[in-house]
């Protein structure tokens, strides 16, 4: 293995196989630091859906850019990454709800996003399993699921076949300016180095970003049981609460036929176990939307750690430290955003001008952001 490259990237999943993949792409030598599985952290606990989030212009901005990546990449994926255009459906419950449809509605339109606002009736015939008395929702139609751990893996043999060379089974743990120290001793050396670690800050502790556990379910197979992914409105709520535990409606239809039930957000939890009452209580909200879920046979329960920051924002591109780059700190956007986040690192890298607007990603924000507490 050669132990100098252009670029060192650090962590191999959806993000950092992303960057690599990009950064091959464009004709630099990369090397790839994975002390584990690839794609086995964050990335294989993720629901994998595409979704574009409008609750601020920024994350706007970042997921909709990413949204349009995973559209163009689409007919290159190779089948195990499941991608499918299923479009999202926001839930309405109520008349007051359906006033933050029309909202979403308006706020998409604007930037250029395709939505159409369905009433009840129009809910009901495209989600029967949809309980009755709902107000209506919004489909956003081109909205997508994929598997993202066979997607971090796809973007990895992209990365290699143009060179990329990836270096399993070792973790980074000293970071300077121009080189990195294996947990073996050995030292690998690059002008630039990105550390896409996910949750594990080790590396750089100061970072203001905390584990946000979640929950997820799968069940057996019940093909067209749902046709859509389904996510309450109440979920944006959920999702920007910073210090209570919290659960959403939140259902995806997988292609195998399975659907995959969430979620959960709970701060100041290490433990990785799953917890009984968090998950009884996701369970029921589910069970609030689709009653027949009742009636279906699980299969497997798992928890896995978002990486949250205090503004929700990610961090991406160049720090203090000379020839240190970021990409972390994705919360429950990593999968939908890591071709973004990657092509903005790779214009970085690169010095090239992107095609979003990077100011709001950049890593010196940090100084003014406050660590959230429990
Ligand atoms: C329950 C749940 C549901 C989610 N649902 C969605 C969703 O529907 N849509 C969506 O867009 N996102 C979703 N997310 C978020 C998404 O999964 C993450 O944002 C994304 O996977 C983060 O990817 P990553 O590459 O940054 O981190 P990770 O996948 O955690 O990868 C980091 C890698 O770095 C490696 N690493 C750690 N330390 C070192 C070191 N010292 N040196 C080298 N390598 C190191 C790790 O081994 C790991 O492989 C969800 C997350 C959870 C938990």
């Amino acid at each position: 293995m050669r132990t100098r490259f252009d670029v060192l990237i650090l962590g191999a999943g959806i993000v950092g196989s992303a960057c690599a993949m990009e950064c091959a792409e464009a004709g630099l030598q990369v090397g790839i630091v994975e002390p584990s599985v690839p794609g086995g952290a964050a990335t294989a606990a993720g629901m994998g859906h595409l979704v574009v989030m409008d609750d601020s212009p920024a994350q706007l901005a970042l997921s909709s850019y990413s949204r349009a990546l995973w559209s163009d990449l689409s007919p290159s994926l190779p089948d195990r990454v499941e991608y499918e255009r299923c479009g999202t459906i926001w839930v309405a419950a109520d008349d007051e709800e359906m006033e933050e449809v029309r909202a979403k509605h308006r706020s998409y339109a604007a930037a250029g996003i395709v939505s159409e606002v369905l009433d009840s009736f129009q809910l009901a015939r495209e989600e029967p399993n949809l309980r009755g008395g709902l107000a209506g929702g919004l489909l956003v139609q081109d909205d997508g699921v994929i598997y993202p751990p066979a997607a971090a893996d796809f973007f990895l043999a992209r990365a290699r076949a143009k060179g990329a060379e990836l270096l399993l089974g070792r973790a980074a743990v000293i970071l300077r300016t121009g080189s990195v120290t294996l947990d073996d001793g050995s030292r690998l050396m690059a002008p630039q180095i990105v550390v896409a670690t996910g949750t594990d800050l080790r590396l750089l502790p100061w970072l203001p970003i905390q584990g946000r556990k979640g929950h997820l379910l799968i069940t057996d197979r019940y093909a067209g049981f749902v046709r859509h992914q389904l996510v309450e409105l109440g979920y944006l709520k959920s999702a920007h609460k910073m210090t209570a535990d919290s659960v959403a409606f939140n259902v995806q239809p997988r292609r195998t036929g399975q659907l995959l039930i969430g979620s959960s957000r709970q701060y100041g939890c290490d433990d990785a176990g799953v917890d009984a009452s968090i998950l009884s209580r996701m369970l029921e909200r589910a069970q609030s939307y689709v009653p027949g879920l009742a009636g279906l046979s699980s299969i497997r329960v798992w928890t896995g750690f978002r990486a949250a920051t205090p503004d929700k924002l990610p961090l991406i591109g160049p720090t203090e430290e000379d020839g240190v780059f970021l990409a972390v700190g994705f919360e429950g956007l990593g999968i939908t955003n890591a071709p973004g986040a990657a092509r903005l690192v790779a214009d970085h890298l690169l010095g090239r001008p992107s095609a979003i607007d990077p100011a709001p990603y950049l890593p010196g924000r940090v100084r003014s952001l406050e660590p959230s507490h429990a």
